[in-house]
């Protein structure tokens, strides 16, 4: 069976472990590195994208999630999107620099700290309910950057490769869609590895 880990320094873990296995997988718990070694995908949750990489230099996550990344699907929403990410807009550093993308943190304003939309999402359906807590967007991408979605013209959902991330937090409905999306993704990985 299909076992994808969900890093659990922080941020929504139990909600992710429940979407993944409605989508079909076996679904972990990540808070130690040797944790990753059986796993054929993961998930970087949503929280706070400062406090999770500290955790992630305090537990020597950095290297091993990279090394991880270069042959496994990772699949961030909202904070594990800012982590994925190339650029961050205003700063000079950047996290695990999966995607080639620049994003914005907290980026739709003090007004709209959380809200729900309606979402188009590529591949994945026409109606997807997306929950934006003080969440980032997408600013642009590079070439080989799929953009899934675009709410209010900004990018909240892209894929590069096996990287997928999204600006919301599908693990807070129970709309598997997004999830069933990514662990696909991981199948085809497993086949070609295979
Ligand atoms: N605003 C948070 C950050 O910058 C992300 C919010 C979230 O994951 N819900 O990391």
């Amino acid at each position: 069976m299909t076992k994808i880990g969900v890093l659990a320094l922080q941020g929504a873990v139990r909600e992710h472990i429940k979407a993944l296995q409605e989508s079909g997988a076996e679904a972990v718990g990540v808070k130690r590195i040797d944790e990753l070694n059986d796993l054929d995908g993961l998930v970087i949750p949503g929280g706070e994208s400062t406090a999770m990489r500290r955790l992630i230099d305090k537990y020597e996550f950095l290297e091993p999630l990279k090394a991880f990344a270069k042959e496994k699907p990772v699949f961030g929403t909202c904070a594990g999107l800012i982590l994925m990410a190339k650029t961050i807009q205003g700063q000079d550093t950047a996290h695990l620099e999966l995607i080639d993308m620049t994003v914005e943190r907290n980026a739709f304003g003090r007004q709209k700290d959380s809200f729900e939309a309606e979402l188009q999402i590529k591949g994945v359906g026409e109606d997807v309910n997306g929950v934006f807590i003080r969440a980032p967007y997408i600013v642009n991408v590079g070439k080989d950057v799929e953009v899934l979605s675009v709410h209010n013209d900004r990018i909240v959902a892209a894929r590069q490769g096996h990287f997928l991330c999204a600006a919301f937090h599908p693990e807070l409905t129970d709309d598997y869609r997004l999830h069933q999306f990514f662990v696909q993704m991981v199948n085809e990985t497993k086949k070609v590895i295979a």
